[in-house]
Order: C-alpha cells, then structure tokens, then sequence
C-alpha cells in the first residue's frame, strides 16, 4: 500500500502546488488524525491542497487510479468520514484564505478555517454568522450538514446564510452554486453538501455583533427536574437574541451538575434585563454570565471537547422536553462510566424555524430542541463501557424524542435509516435524484451517504 503511494506520489507531485503525503512522510501522522481520537485510520495518500486546483487535480488522481476517497475540512466530523483507510484524503486544512466585505456585509472563506479563525477575521469589522459553538470546529463540515450555534435565534443556521459555493464536482467540473445559479445543486448543498462535490469556497451574509452578554449558570445535579420546568416557562416569549442550552455534566472536581449555557445577542445591559429571572432562579452555585466578546463566546465551550480524546454521539431532535426525558437523562448522567461525558440540549428557536421547511436540503426545523449526548473518555480499554453508556441513554431517551436526527451529529455506525431521518423521506429522495445526476458513480461516498437514485 505504502509502495503504491510513494509511486502515486512521484507521478502526481507536478500536478500539486500543494504535497502530497505519504506514510513515510514527516507531516502525514498530524494530517490523518483529527478530533475523534477514536478514528485511526491511514489513508494510503494525502493530497494536501492549497488551491482549488490542487482539489480538482486530487479529484483527477483518484478518479484515474480508482482511489476511494475522503475529505477534510476541519477534522471535526463525529463520525471521522474525513479520513479513508487506504485511499486518498484531500486535506482542505491549509486553505485558510478569508475576505471580508463590510460594506456589502460578506464573507468569502476558504474551506480549511476554523469557526475561531472565522470569527476572529470576522468579528475585526463587528461582523458574525451563525456558527459552531466550539472553535475548533470547521466552518466546512458544519456549513454543508446545516450549522446550529448561539446566533440561530437571531440570524438563522449556517446554512440559512449560505450566499453561494464554489465546488469541484466528481467529474473534475468547477460550479458555482446559489440561488441564481444551479440552485436545484444549491438546494442540495445546504444540509447535505459533503455528498455533491468539494467546496472550494463560501460566500456567507455577516450581520453586526458587538459585545455580548454569556456564559453558564451552574446547579447542583438533584435541581434538574425544577431548572428544566422554570426554563420552560422562561423562554415563552423570549427574545430571537438569547440563545440557550441545557447541560449535564460534572464539575472538573467531580461534582455532578446541571448547567444552562447561554447567550445574548444584543446589547448586554438589555440581555441583563432578560436574563435577570434566569439568574435567579436557585439560585446557581456559579453564575459564570458576563459581558465577553463574541470570540470569547464561542471558544468558552472548547476545553469540553479537547482534540484527540476518544468520542461517541447520539443524537435526536426533541419536541419537548417531557418529565420523563429529565429523568432518563439525569439517571443517565449519573451512570457515566466517564467524568468527561457530557449530555446536551441545544434550543431551536427563532428565525432557524421560520425558514420555509422546504427552501433546502436542511430539515426538522419544527424541532424545539436538539439532543446530544456525547461520551468522552482516553482509555482505548473503556470503549465498549463508553459507547455502551451513550446507546443505553439514547434508547432510553427513544420515548420521549422525534424521528429527525441532525445530520452532522451521526455517528460513524449510523447509516441507511438514520441518514433518511436526517432529511425525512421526501427530501431524501429528492437529494438521491440529485446525486444520481451529479454524482452518479456516488464518487463521494466517505460522508453521511446518499447513494444515487437507481445504484
Ligand atoms: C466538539 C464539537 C462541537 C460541535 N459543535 C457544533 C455546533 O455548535 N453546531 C453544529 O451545527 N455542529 C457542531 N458540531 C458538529 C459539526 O458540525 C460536524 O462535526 C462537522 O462535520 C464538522 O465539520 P469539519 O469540517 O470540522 O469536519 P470534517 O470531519 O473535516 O468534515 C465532515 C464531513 O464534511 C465533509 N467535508 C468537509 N469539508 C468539505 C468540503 N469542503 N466539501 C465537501 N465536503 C466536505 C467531510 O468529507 C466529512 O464527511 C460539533 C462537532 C464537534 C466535534
């Protein structure tokens, strides 16, 4: 495998701006792992690009020497599609290029950034978008699967302020995606991108952001039941601005808690106001909230989820959070084999759900809430315990949550059905017609696959 590489390697270097790698080279082992600790596969080359030509000469290569291939963006995917075993891995992570238009109010992105280096290149002009709550997170991944974050409230999804793409198509073709133009592909693009072609680059809407107003309120574990019925009744009528989510999880002592993350997209004295019943109620053993910038924000949740430690994710959307949902989840909290897990309900409110449910691939809008529940350990030997505890909690959970799940939080062992909840049938069948006409061969099959209608 290794020999074939090193040939591929020598015949195709002249085609690349960027490097190609392979398992003898230096840069190989840190291009192939990525945040899943759990991924440990090797992919027989690297094409590390730096150009959209270098991703569409990657395209060629494995198209002509019948490559499997994978695509990085930022190495965040939870199932870890972005590396192959065996295969070449187009590695995006070098492309970092941003431009910020202030007066038109837009971003053009290369896809190797990071929500971190995005926001820090966007928030220099008192602009941001909708995006991950971890900045380590690529803004690629998270764009094409859909984007849920602080600001879907206010401002939509990711995907919902995806102006247009730039792709490379499994035929080698350069596209452009949009409203305008090949909007049936555009359609496709937003919710389950990875499967039609590699994006090149992002043309996103910005919106002003200044200071805000975050942070968590932590309680002890026993005040779920009550915390979760009061922030029911607080966030009926609450502003678009204020975003929410509710947290089980363990103090860095060991201390079993119940947390509310949130945060206030506007000016902070007006969240103070808002937030004030919130902070009240317990009242928290830590109130963490205070004005920060929205970097700040977006990194604060970072060393949750720490590059290179072991994962597995289950997930759902939730109509309500019923009693009975409460008490699954804390007796599942209070079995974690490992401190470090984490269980999470992300709020859906706001402009996110007033999106037409038909506009894009993007779906289960009508979702109030979008349930993780996220085991994290080190120890290769406590694997079996871990993903155990995340499919007991979950099928307990089964009850009490929606057919949909949220495509970018699959795991690498849900395919089939679970790929079909993530859109629901009819747009399913609608992205297996069109895959069928953009990537019949299903070329781009390492990601949450839809395979082309009639294969
Ligand atoms: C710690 C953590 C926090 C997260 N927080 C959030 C959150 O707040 N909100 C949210 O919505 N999601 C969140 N996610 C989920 C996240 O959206 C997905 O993990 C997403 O896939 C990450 O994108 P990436 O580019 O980093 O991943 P990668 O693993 O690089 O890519 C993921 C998939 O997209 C494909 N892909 C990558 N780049 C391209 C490209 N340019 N063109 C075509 N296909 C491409 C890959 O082939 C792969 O199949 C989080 C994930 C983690 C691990």
């Amino acid at each position: 495998m290794t020999g074939n590489g090193a040939r591929l390697a020598r015949q195709w270097q002249g085609q690349f701006e960027g490097q190609l790698l392979t398992p003898v080279d230096d840069a190989y082992e840190a291009s192939r792992r990525i945040w899943n600790g759990m991924i440990d596969n090797r992919p027989e080359l690297i094409a590390r690009c730096v150009s959209a030509a270098d991703i569409r000469a990657a395209v060629k290569l494995a198209s002509a020497e019948l490559l499997p291939v994978s695509v990085r963006g930022g190495g965040h995917g939870v199932a870890g599609t972005a590396v192959c075993d065996g295969g070449l891995m187009i590695d995006l992570s070098r492309m970092k290029d941003i431009r910020v238009d202030p007066v038109s109010r837009q971003v053009t992105a290369a896809p190797g950034l990071l929500w971190g280096e995005f926001d820090r290149a966007t928030q220099a002009h008192g602009l941001a978008t909708t995006g991950g709550q971890v900045s380590h997170t690529g803004i690629a991944g998270l764009t094409l699967g859909g984007g849920i974050g602080y600001l879907m409230g206010k401002h939509g999804a990711t995907c919902d302020n995806l102006l247009s793409v730039d792709l490379v198509t499994a035929d080698g073709e350069m596209l452009t995606a949009s409203v305008e133009q090949n909007p049936d592909l555009f359609w496709a693009v937003r919710g389950a991108g990875a499967n039609f072609g590699i994006v090149t680059s992002f043309r996103y809407r910005l919106h002003p952001l200044g200071e805000v107003l975050a942070g968590l309120l932590l309680h002890p574990r026993e005040l779920a039941g009550e915390l979760i019925a009061f922030h029911r009744e607080f966030l009926v009528g609450s502003p678009d601005e204020l975003d929410t989510s509710i947290g089980f999880l363990n103090s860095p002592e060991g201390a079993p808690l119940v947390a509310v993350v949130a945060m206030y997209a506007g000016a902070p004295r007006e969240g103070e106001r808002v937030l004030e019943p919130l902070r009240k109620f317990g009242p928290p053993v830590a109130d963490l909230i205070r004005a920060m910038p929205y970097t700040g924000v977006q990194s604060m949740l970072d060393d949750a989820a720490p590059v290179g430690d072991r994962y597995y994710w289950k997930s759902n959307f939730v109509s309500e959070i019923a009693p009975g949902l409460v008490s699954v989840l804390r007796d599942g909290a209070a079995a974690m084999p490992s401190p470090h897990s984490i269980i999470l309900l992300f709020e859906i409110k706001g402009e996110i759900r007033r999106v037409p449910r038909a506009a894009m691939a993007f779906d289960h809008r009508d979702a109030n809430f979008e349930l993780s529940i996220i085991a994290r350990w080190t120890d290769p030997g406590a694997d079996a315990a871990n993903i155990g505890w995340a499919r007991e909690v979950w099928n307990a959970a089964q009850p009490f949550v929606s057919a949909g799940v949220y495509a970018n939080h699959l795991t690498a062992d849900e395919t089939g059905s679970r790929v079909r909840a993530a859109y629901g049938a009819e747009k399913y069948d609608k992205l297996a017609m069109l895959k069928a006409r953009y990537d019949p061969g299903n070329f781009f099959r390492l990601n949450h696959n839809i395979p082309p209608r009639g294969a």
